[in-house]
């Protein structure tokens, strides 16, 4: 009997030990985060033809992530530039196979229109490429851009411009990425373009040098801060490697809005326009971690791209933004101590280090832009995009090589 009461003595505080592990208060400064306390919509502005369109993708960020960064550096009543966006929507993020999906299967609806099974990427079920939605535009003669603070490699990015039928083989992709001459990479992942590199869990097992191949097809190579500050306009192709795995997402490495900047700068000079998906990675990985201070600090450096982006596009006024997720990730779930103040101190517990099968959100800005309103399929996405840029026949199957 008292050996029966010790062992669930020992369990409870297992379990409890547990229970505070995913329960986390926020503490981390997010200074770099300059609050505007401008909180009215961005304008709905006239559906002119589209020339270039900005997709972004908030890897793992659901509708908790953005009230909890909004509610910690604004207020419960400030806005976030995400939540100005003047159109929302909700998509669906299944997989063919799992209900739960990951990165891949979702990357790949979101880039070719199709479904497919987990860890495969812009390849059906049976391994048949689907085109993306950056191959199609390219194909239309469309400038594009890849942009990323995983390694450039990783699921999303790859979606975009690389057929695998594992997320993992991310050497495999690396070619893949600069045979489809897209305009500007920029991420990291250095460990896959150049053999005898350490510091991430793949590397090249052959022995080419990737970014010597990539100079002497046309790009030019760029791997610090400055060195991407200091590129010079009427560069129209571009790789820049920030480091040899992920990113490190500030000072001394360029920020996602650095980037986006930069590759806004590029991209736009062609007369004929841009298509260009820039990804907020790590939100997701600090929600697997269960560490509401990375995610948070995810979040607002992926809020400050899209206010990048947005001043571009309000300028520009050809230029559809359209901003979203994958999938969530960590089940995030706000209270607030004391409780029911409104200005109370937010506390967050986490329902899993994985994904979830949840609804995330569509916010879109500029012309065209109410035709991402209502509920509906993450396969949606690159159709409503094929057809505002009037790329016929999408979505497609490519005949295998
Ligand atoms: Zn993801």
């Amino acid at each position: 009997m008292k050996s029966c009461k010790i062992f669930i003595l020992i369990i409870s505080l297992f379990l409890s030990l547990c229970v505070c592990k995913r329960s986390s208060e926020v503490s981390g400064d997010f200074s770099f985060y300059s609050p505007s306390e401008e909180k009215t919509p961005f304008p709905l502005v006239a559906p002119i033809p589209v020339k270039n369109v900005i997709l972004m993708i908030g890897d793992g960020m659901g509708f908790t992530h953005i009230v909890a960064a909004r509610t910690v550096v604004l207020g419960a009543q400030g806005r976030l530039t995400i939540e100005r966006l003047p159109v929302t929507g909700v998509i669906d993020n299944y997989a063919a196979d799992e209900f739960v999906s990951g990165s891949a299967a979702t990357a790949t609806s979101l880039a070719t229109g199709y479904k497919t099974n987990e860890k495969m990427i812009s390849v059906l079920p049976d391994g048949t490429p689907a085109l993306t939605i950056l191959e199609a535009v390219r194909e239309k003669g469309l400038s594009t851009g890849l942009v990323a603070t995983s390694t450039i490699t990783h699921a999303t990015p790859a979606a975009f411009a690389a057929h695998v039928i594992n997320r993992y083989h991310e050497a495999e992709i690396a070619e893949q990425l600069l045979k489809c001459k897209v305009n500007v990479l920029f991420g990291g992942g250095r460990a896959l373009f150049r053999p005898g590199l350490s510091g991430y869990k793949f590397r090249r097992t052959d022995d080419r040098d990737l970014i010597e191949e990539a100079r002497k097809a046309g790009y030019s190579y760029v791997e610090t801060r400055d060195e991407l500050l200091q590129l010079k306009a009427g560069t129209n192709y571009v790789l820049g490697l920030f480091n040899n795995g992920e990113m490190i997402t500030e000072y001394p490495a360029p920020t996602l809005a650095e980037m986006t900047e930069k590759a806004l700068a590029i991209l736009s000079q062609n007369e004929k326009g841009f298509f260009l998906m820039i990804e907020g990675s790590q939100i997701d990985w600090g929600s697997e971690d269960n560490d509401i201070n990375y995610t948070i600090r995810e979040q607002l450096y992926f809020d400050l791209a899209i206010q990048s982006a947005i001043r571009f596009a309000m300028n520009d006024e050809e230029t559809l933004v359209v901003v979203t997720s994958d999938h969530e990730s960590g089940g995030m779930f706000i209270s607030v101590n004391p409780p029911n103040k409104l200005d109370g101190k937010i506390n967050i517990q986490w329902g899993t280090d994985e994904h979830n099968g949840t609804a995330v959100p569509v916010f879109a800005y500029g012309p065209q832009a109410e035709r991402f309103m209502g509920w509906y399929d993450n396969t949606e996405i690159p159709k409503k995009i094929a057809n505002i840029l009037s790329v016929q026949d999408f979505p497609r199957k490519m005949i295998k090589e």
